[in-house]
């Protein structure tokens, strides 16, 4: 899967640059003309990361920022910010807005990609990795190929994100809604259940039986994965 880039700029041309770029480079891009549509579109789909101009009309860079750092589902999204000045980027340094990285305006669009990669290695490195491993189950995220002790498993596209999902955060219990949340996507109501449905197919696909499940029912919270 590609990494998901917001890129909330209201220059057109600088956006069509920048989609260009970043989709050439291998980065699956959606743009925001202010703040505004930019909090909106982050509620829809968390982005792994979001490169945010400073000076937008309306609610600025540095609202949007602290309106993301403030959410629990976004608190962690890396933000790229663009500035016009050198100077505005030692005072976006001094407010702590809780960028994790800033870019003086003009830049070369290669240079923003080299900060983007180095930022998702450094915050995310699930997301930059092609590669995620997990006992003896290993996801090649270029190729969806799935592997449990050497052997090839099939799985679904819903299982594929959910086992994807499970080995980004292994040992961490998430419930129910909050697995709809991250692998359904928070525009699309399904029942809680349904996830019951989706972790047996996975369990299945797995081989649970005769290997060890990795996935831990945890009494009226939810699942996790872990070795027991
Ligand atoms: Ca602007």
């Amino acid at each position: 899967m590609k990494p998901y880039i917001l890129v909330v700029e209201d220059e057109a041309p600088l956006v069509t640059l920048l989609r260009y770029n970043l989709e050439e480079a291998g980065f699956e891009v959606e743009e925001a003309v202010d703040g505004e549509e930019a909090l909106i579109s982050v509620r829809e789909r968390r982005p792994d990361l979001i490169v945010l101009d400073w000076m937008l009309p309306a609610v600025s860079g540095i609202e949007v920022c602290r309106q993301l750092r403030r959410r629990p589902e976004t608190r962690d999204v890396p933000v790229i910010v663009l500035t016009a000045r050198s100077a505005e980027a030692d005072r976006i340094r001094g407010l702590d807005s809780g960028a994790d990285d800033y870019i003086a305006k003009p830049f070369s669009p290669k240079e923003l990609i080299a900060r983007i990669r180095a930022v998702l290695r450094r915050t995310r490195p699930a997301v930059s990795a092609e590669q995620l491993t997990f006992a003896d189950i290993e996801m090649d995220l270029a190729t969806h190929k799935v592997t449990r002790g050497g052997k090839a498993t099939h799985l679904g596209p819903t299982e594929f994100r959910l086992l994807r999902h499970f080995m980004e955060h292994p040992g961490r219990v998430f419930s129910r809604e909050q697995l709809l949340d991250s692998v359904w996507g928070r525009d699309v109501y399904v029942e809680p259940r349904t996830v019951d449905v989706h972790i047996r197919r996975l369990r299945k696909a797995l081989g649970v039986g005769r290997s060890p499940d990795v996935i831990r029912t945890v009494r009226s919270a939810g699942y996790a994965m872990e070795l027991q």
